[in-house]
């Protein structure tokens, strides 16, 4: 293994995050913790699942100084609840929602013991009877999936008071669903269902038919009878008016998805998580980890032996956390350890391209960011296989359905959104560009956090161009694009979100998702508050061309009480 590069201090932003949330503290509120001592817990907890193995005991040094470095971070869940009593470790959860009473209460009770512990559920309710559907017990009429929605979202409100994290939901509705049409405006009231992404799961019969400007049926679930038709270009307008007003449904390739699915004699998938970056079977979890990529540029290149060892060792790390997890209920403890999926994903690839000087929207942009995806899963598929000849195969592992060896994990890779640990780490989050050069985060509690990109500052002193007077206007426009003193090679790779164009950042979401990424990917589709909804309608259709699982959009200004602000507009 080459020369792991010197540990990165913390910044102030990451100390804040982590003494408010992830410190473990006593009962008055007394930080106990400092982030040595945090790794400690958490690399000892995930290591003593190799108890007897002959690399047990450099196991959990190893994983220490991974994590200590911020070469590799685990999700939130993990790193709060390792080695404690809660010791529940996965961020993604989804629950199935049988169509009864009986089904939809117990899937409210799960989600809610999920969301205790600090994970996120996807539901769909593509299985519920429509509104006004015949309720055969009481002689009544069926509420449909919004109403018993809304009651989800009222459990999870309550259940978000006190908690280190938002309970968060994913609620999914096939567009052939009857109630499909209410379901695609139900966000227009920005004052419901707010503890939801709603997400429309489109099939490429749908699509098909957009493009021939066709009708299709819409079926009633319970019966499977026909109810209705529709145009579908019709539908698909209404899915593009209301993403390009407040960037909600998004929109979901399901037969991408289950084109996909490892393991089909279990079931298909219907749900994803609530970023969208994990597609699971009912009752399945996922823990997932990110590997830090701006960490790994030595000398303009990417250190691959590096890279490699660190993959190696987060798939085992991943692995072992299924097996130290404390599963919320024993469905889910059955289903996860019968597929054994893990996430493992990057953050900071917009770091990793500014050190190799290319443009995050450019051909040779994409052309490395598809590499280093494909070499993280080449490298995490070996590791998944010596793992089996170890310790066993997924035990759902079946050569007629895979068309991989045998390995110990059905999924491997999915890139998440990493909310806060790349705040932790200090890198751009997930797959995404930087959000602005200057940026100010409003983090729970109401509280603002102002974030300066160090590379930036660093690149300007080393070209000559800095200036304090240039990182004022910077932060005034929160944009590089257009500052005469910057040269144009650098403005080109310190473009932002809001200045990449939304094909740049499709085609980036398809360039990862071919190149290794198993499950999904969760990434927002910035557009300009100028865009149009014919902006939208070909953005959908590039992602769907490109093979995407699924897409958000959104237009800058659209939603009230946005997370994230550009420059000081904020
Ligand atoms: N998630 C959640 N609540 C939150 C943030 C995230 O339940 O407040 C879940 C959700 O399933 C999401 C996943 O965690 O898709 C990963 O989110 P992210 O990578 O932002 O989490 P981090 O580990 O950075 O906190």
């Amino acid at each position: 293994m080459s020369e792991s590069k010197p540990q990165s201090a913390l910044t102030e932003t990451a100390e804040t995050v982590l003494q408010r949330r992830y410190y473990l503290k006593d009962e008055n509120g007394k930080v106990l913790e400092n982030w040595d001592i945090l790794c400690r817990r958490v690399a000892k907890a995930v290591a003593a699942v190799d108890a007897g193995q002959p690399d047990a005991e450099e196991l959990a040094g190893q994983f220490y100084t991974m994590m200590h470095s911020l070469d590799f971070l685990p999700n939130s869940p993990c790193l709060m609840n390792a080695g404690t009593d809660l010791g529940q470790l996965s961020a993604c959860f989804v629950l199935p929602v049988e169509d009864s009473m009986d089904g939809i209460f117990t899937s409210i009770r799960n989600g809610a013991l999920v969301h205790k512990t600090g994970g996120g559920t996807g539901y769909s309710f593509s299985r519920l009877r429509p509104k006004n559907a015949a309720v055969k017990s009481t002689q009544g009429v069926a509420s449909g999936p919004l109403s018993f929605a809304a009651v989800f979202d009222a459990a999870t409100e309550t259940i978000k008071q006190g908690g280190k994290r938002r309970g968060a939901n994913m609620g999914v509705l096939r567009v052939d669903h009857p109630d499909i049409l209410a379901f695609i405006s139900a966000k227009e009231d920005q004052s419901r269902y707010n503890n939801f992404n709603f997400s429309v799961a489109i099939t490429d019969a749908f699509m098909q038919a957009v493009k021939d400007d066709a009708s299709y049926d819409l079926v009633n679930p319970a019966t499977g009878a026909v109810s209705d038709s529709l145009p579908a270009r019709q539908v698909f307008e209404e899915i593009i008016d209301r993403a390009w007003h407040t960037g909600e449904p998004g929109v979901l390739f399901i037969d991408a998805a289950n084109r996909d699915n490892a393991t089909p004699q279990l079931g298909d998938f219907e749900a994803t998580n609530p970023c969208g970056e994990q597609w699971l079977l009912p009752y399945e979890s996922c823990n997932l980890g990110s590997i830090n990529l701006g960490r790994f540029v030595t000398g303009g290149k990417v250190d691959s032996t590096r890279l490699a060892a660190t993959v190696r060792l987060a798939v085992r790390f991943l692995d072992n956390v299924i097996d130290c997890n404390r599963f919320p209920i024993p469905e889910i403890a059955a289903m996860t350890q019968k597929t054994r999926k893990v996430g493992l994903g990057i953050m900071g690839l917009h770091d990793m391209l500014i050190q190799l000087e290319l443009p995050y929207a450019s051909q040779e942009g994409r052309k490395a960011a598809a590499e280093v995806m494909n070499f993280i899963h080449a490298e995490a598929e070996q590791a998944s296989i010596a793992l089996a000849k170890l310790k066993g195969a997924f035990p759902a592992y079946d050569p007629q359905y895979n068309k991989y060896p045998a390995r110990r994990n059905a999924a491997l890779t999915s890139i998440q959104p990493t909310g806060t640990v790349s705040m932790i780490a200090d890198c751009a989050s997930g797959c995404e560009p930087y959000f602005s050069i200057v940026m100010i985060k409003h983090v729970m509690d109401g509280d603002r956090l102002p974030m300066v990109n160090r590379l930036f500052e660093q690149v300007a002193r080393r070209e000559g161009f800095y200036s304090p007077r240039l990182m004022e206007k910077v932060a005034a426009s929160g944009s590089v694009v257009g500052q005469q003193e910057i040269p144009e090679k650098w403005q080109e790779i310190f473009r932002t979100a809001q200045d990449i164009a939304p094909e740049d950042h499709i085609r980036m979401q398809g360039a990862l998702q071919k190149s290794g990424v198993d499950s999904s990917i969760s990434k927002t589709i910035n557009m300009p508050n100028s865009a149009t909804r014919e902006d939208v309608r070909r953005g959908y259709l590039l992602a769907h061309e490109l093979g995407c699982k699924g897409i958000t959009v959104y237009r800058d200004g659209s939603r009230e009480g946005q997370v994230l602000n550009a420059g000081n507009r904020s």
